[in-house]
């Protein structure tokens, strides 16, 4: 039977729930069982995919095609795992189909309330997950902090859930913040006594309590918080600053957290595989050189926008024995070619990642176009491959007037073209090309060489694609299309394979990169990068 483990936080926001879910997720695999996380989001937003990256950061897409919530990235990162639909769930997809049903007069006349009905549809959710993947562990983390009004129906759905699957099934960990007073020279355990007492007046006594801080906690405030918390002292658990999110796991198996929880819930201990995993954490902690990429983008305020393209290149480092300094270039910085140049010359390597809208695409362009006449390694990805077309055809080709429809709609030579299937697509919610889509790499290639192989699987958001009438033109003056979809319409993959690395993808390489095995496109970038390092 399915264990169940509830992750909630308290204090404050942007405690790193997320890698805490992900690091235990990675200490259960590690000791050989299966294990699938949820996200439970308390927002209205049917799912994050309407949401602005400022907001939210980046959207994750899983294979099935859901557009998630970045913790879905780092489950996966840290657990190996493909997750899907079921493992995102917000009060707007909750509310969505309780309303549906209300509509169709499923109520049968009755009034429809949070408790039960969308307490219940919150419950068929983890149940829905169990079903699908029949897990050994299920870890369901709650978006938000306790006290949070839009949550309420989330920890109320729980406190059932755990009663009905009974003592033994389920258990609550709850992540806290110490906050360090340089005055006093303490860390303060009085917000985390208040969040779990207002936890419990929710009817939810955590079994296991995570503490955020900057250092070591001493004995007396970890008693302190197990007095006051009702916890033994092995609850309290202790999660450090670290340089690196992959050394969580190894903090939380030195305090045996998964010990303390197979305790509660009756499973036989095992002894984790982590050699692994502890040979990486070495890799990461001892890197020979530097590496300085450069991702020019639109969103580069928030690096949490493209957390996925910066862990992917940190995967890539790590398979060189190289940290990642990453130098964010706002693309609106780089409209005058001078300007690029000057940005561009401190880096060994240069990421365009994806996006949407005109703001900054000419400041794109001109980031490629350096890259391609001085041979810096470039890797595009989606927006950044069709800005890679466009650069191609107006500077190589001389089609001066090429533009994607996306950014004009008159434009001259339209070289990126919305696609067929979404002409007349109205809503912009869940309509992109999304999820997994096979494409077949030309063989020889610079990407058939890196994969190893020749059909591959990947994952996709967009709704503009090469334009077909454009191909022919483009790939005479020298552009190598070589991915397309096994239909042969749809451009997937540019490359230069004169340069030591320029290629581009219409799908989205980072989603699918581990720190332990890095994606071949990012590798490949890196690779030729960590020669330009002395
Ligand atoms: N805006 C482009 C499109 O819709 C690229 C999307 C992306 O980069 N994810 O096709």
């Amino acid at each position: 039977m399915t264990k169940y483990i509830f992750i909630t936080g308290g204090v404050v926001s942007s405690l790193g729930k997320g890698i805490i879910a992900a690091s235990l997720g990675k200490l259960l695999r590690a000791r050989g069982f299966s294990v699938i996380n949820q996200k439970f989001d308390p927002y209205i937003n049917v799912d994050p995919g309407t949401m602005s990256p400022f907001q939210h950061g980046e959207v994750f897409v899983t294979d099935d095609g859901a557009e998630t919530d970045l913790d879905l990235g780092h489950y996966e990162r840290f657990t190996d795992t493909s997750l899907g639909k079921l493992n995102n769930v917000t009060s707007g997809s909750v509310y969505q189909r309780v309303i549906d049903k209300e509509r169709r007069g499923d109520y049968l006349g009755g009034t429809v309330q949070v408790i039960p009905h969308i307490t219940n549809e919150i419950k068929s959710r983890i149940v829905g997950a169990t079903k699908q993947f029949k897990p050994d562990f299920q870890l369901i983390e709650i978006g938000g902090t306790i006290g949070d009004i839009e949550s309420l129906p989330f920890i109320e759905a729980i406190r059932q859930f755990k009663a009905e699957v009974g003592i033994g099934n389920a258990v609550s960990v709850h992540c806290t913040l110490l906050p360090y007073l340089p005055t006093s020279g303490e860390l303060k355990t009085k917000p985390s006594q208040h969040s779990v007492s207002v936890l419990r007046s929710y009817g939810i006594q955590p079994e296991i309590l995570v503490c955020r801080t900057t250092r070591a906690i001493p004995k007396t405030e970890r008693e302190k918080l197990a007095l006051f918390c009702s916890l033994p002292k092995d609850a309290v658990i202790e999660c450090r600053d670290m340089k690196s999110i992959y050394e969580v796991p190894l903090a939380l198996e030195e305090q045996n957290m998964a010990d303390v929880i197979f305790k509660i819930l009756g499973v036989k201990s095992k002894a984790p595989d982590l050699k692994g995993w502890i040979k990486l954490i070495e890799k990461i902690k001892n890197p020979k050189k530097t590496i300085r990429v450069a991702i020019a983008g639109k969103y580069t305020k928030l690096s949490d926008a493209y957390i996925s393209v910066v862990e992917s290149l940190k995967h890539a480092g790590y398979a060189n024995d190289a940290a990642i300094d990453i130098k964010w270039i706002n693309s609106e910085e780089c409209l005058d070619e001078k300007r690029a140049k000057e940005m561009l010359k401190d880096v060994q390597a240069v990421v365009v990642p994806g996006g949407f809208g005109i703001r900054g695409i000419e400041g794109k362009l001109n980031v490629i176009k350096y890259a391609r006449e001085n041979n810096l390694p470039f890797l595009g990805l989606c927006l950044g491959m069709q800005c890679a077309v466009i650069e191609y055809a107006r500077n190589v080709v001389g089609l001066k007037g090429a533009n994607s429809a996306e950014f004009d709609e008159n434009a001259q030579y339209p070289v990126i073209d919305l696609m067929l299937e979404q002409k007349n697509v109205q809503a912009y919610g869940g309509t992109m090309r999304l999820g997994a889509y096979d494409c077949i790499l030309k063989k020889g290639s610079v990407a058939a060489r890196a994969y190893g192989k020749e059909k591959i699987s990947e994952r996709h958001r967009h709704r503009y694609e090469v334009n077909n009438e454009y191909l022919k033109q483009i790939a005479d003056a020298g552009l190598v299309f070589s991915g397309m979809s096994p239909d042969g319409m749809l451009a997937e993959v540019v490359e230069l394979p004169k340069l030591d690395w320029f290629v581009a993808s219409q799908f989205h390489p980072e989603f699918k990169s581990r720190p332990d095995k890095p994606h071949p496109l990012f590798k490949g970038l890196i690779d030729a990068a960590a020669k330009r390092v002395k």
